[in-house]
């Protein structure tokens, strides 16, 4: 018979991760919130054209990375690849694009690529998208908000910006590096042979070290970027030092999807590994316009947490919660030790309360609170039913107390000093 198994790529977070996701997801979360963003769940399927018009044709992506499938009625459906086609679609469907949106989201996106360290089928992602602000300072800012996230998480990835253009420069660029590349054909491959035909500054993005250096000397983008796109680009990085933001030019870095232009940038961990970005993201003023017909500029980025997580060596301060363990010894005690669980978790959102329903003995039950790293360990046996009260222990001085039930909440507001 097939053993069944978690699906190729995608992984189980299991509750020590989760600690860890958790922690990293409210630190992002809440700092998104202090620049002022607001949440948005969007649904993991959409209509498929929505990313194939928005990431676009030949882009890894909507060519062989997407979870796509037809329904009963002959439509397409695809599940998420990332976030931002969802957001403008959602920001259009509510009627609410003549404003200015901070959007943040955070949860999973799946894409079809050959899983290895840092990239799964299924990973997560949280991401912002500011809508509505033309101006450079919207760039700026926005590599403030990550800056604050980096420092509370307290990492320090590096930060590499590029300027794209608008896509009137692009064309004229692509036109010229085609030229230059054909000059280089016979040391192509044939997927890159493809990636030149369709999408030809994704080349510029290749991790092969033969097509690097062919790329050394090819035409460089920052030659065909028009007046407009060239001073928001000079004022963006003008804006970074006044903020004493360290980055590095990158010629070469141009993003994996079609909508972006003009600012775009990638925070690299420092490590070795392929894998390396941590966070990506640029403009994208023609988005709205090419899939809803209406100009509103925009500018996002997203983290991957999975990434996050794997190659950087965190120093969180979990909040733990003050963990207790109610040991019962008889089962007739047993709705007596939930009433008085019920009591105790009302005193603090911080109390994590576990009831032992075995009905083994007292040294069984206190070694397993043991195990569990249990802070207190509250004993109900016979006497303390009979006498409406508790013994509590703390599992790390052994100090016990025996508690009457009308005095259970002064104990713990002194105790725990709520
Ligand atoms: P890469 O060049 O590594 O494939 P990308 O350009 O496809 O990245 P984006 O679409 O910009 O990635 O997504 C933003 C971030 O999401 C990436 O920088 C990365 O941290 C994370 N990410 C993307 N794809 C995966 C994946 N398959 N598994 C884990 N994380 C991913
Ligand atoms: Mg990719």
């Amino acid at each position: 018979m097939k053993k069944i198994q978690s699906v190729r790529g995608m992984k189980d977070i299991l509750p020590s991760d989760c600690k860890i996701y958790r922690s990293i997801e409210n630190i992002l979360m809440s700092s998104a919130i202090q620049f002022g963003y607001k949440e948005i769940r969007t649904p993991l399927l959409e209509d498929s054209e929505l990313f194939i018009k928005s990431i676009g044709d030949g882009t890894d992506i909507v060519d062989k990375e997407m979870y796509t499938f037809v329904g009963s009625k002959g439509n397409s459906y695809s599940m998420r690849p990332e976030g931002t086609a969802s957001c403008v679609r959602a920001i259009i469907e509510s009627g609410s694009s003549n404003t200015i949106n901070k959007l943040w989201y955070c949860g999973p996106f799946f894409r079809h690529e050959r899983p290895q360290k840092g990239r799964y089928r299924q990973f997560h992602q949280f991401g912002v998208e500011f809508t509505g602000v033309e101006s450079y300072e919207a760039d700026i800012e926005i590599i403030l908000l990550t800056k604050y996230m980096w420092e509370k998480l307290k990492i320090n990835p590096k930060l590499k910006i590029n300027t794209i253009g608008d896509s009137e420069d692009r064309k004229k660029y692509t036109k010229n590096l085609i030229q230059y590349l054909a000059k280089y054909e016979k040391y192509f491959e044939d997927d890159d042979k493809q990636k030149i035909k369709k999408n030809p500054l994704r080349i510029l993005d290749s991790k092969k070290e033969s097509i690097k250096n062919i790329l050394i000397d090819a035409p460089k983008i920052s030659n065909y970027i028009s007046k407009g796109s060239a001073l928001h680009f000079e004022k963006f990085v003008d804006g970074l030092i006044k903020n004493d933001i360290n980055y590095e030019i990158d010629l070469h870095l141009v993003r994996g999807l079609d909508y972006y232009n003009r600012t775009v940038f990638e925070y690299i961990d420092n490590t070795e590994n392929t894998q390396n970005t941590i966070c990506a993201g640029g403009r994208y003023d023609f988005l709205f316009e090419n899939i809803f017909n209406k100009k509103v500029p925009a500018l996002g980025f997203a983290i991957g947490i999975d990434r996050l997580i794997e190659f950087l060596n965190y120093d969180i301060n979990y909040n733990e919660n003050i963990k207790f363990y109610v040991a019962v010894l008889r089962e007739e005690d047993f709705a007596y030790a939930q009433k008085i669980s019920g009591e105790i978790r009302k005193y603090s959102d911080n109390f994590s309360i576990l009831v032992d329903y075995s009905c083994s003995n007292l040294k069984a039950q206190l070694k397993k609170a043991n195990k569990l790293e249990a802070n207190y360990c509250i004993i109900i046996g016979e006497n303390e039913a009979a006498g409406d009260s508790i013994q509590i222990k703390n599992m790390n001085s052994s100090e016990q107390d025996t508690i009457v039930l009308n005095e259970i909440g002064d104990y713990i507001k002194t105790k725990f000093v709520l």
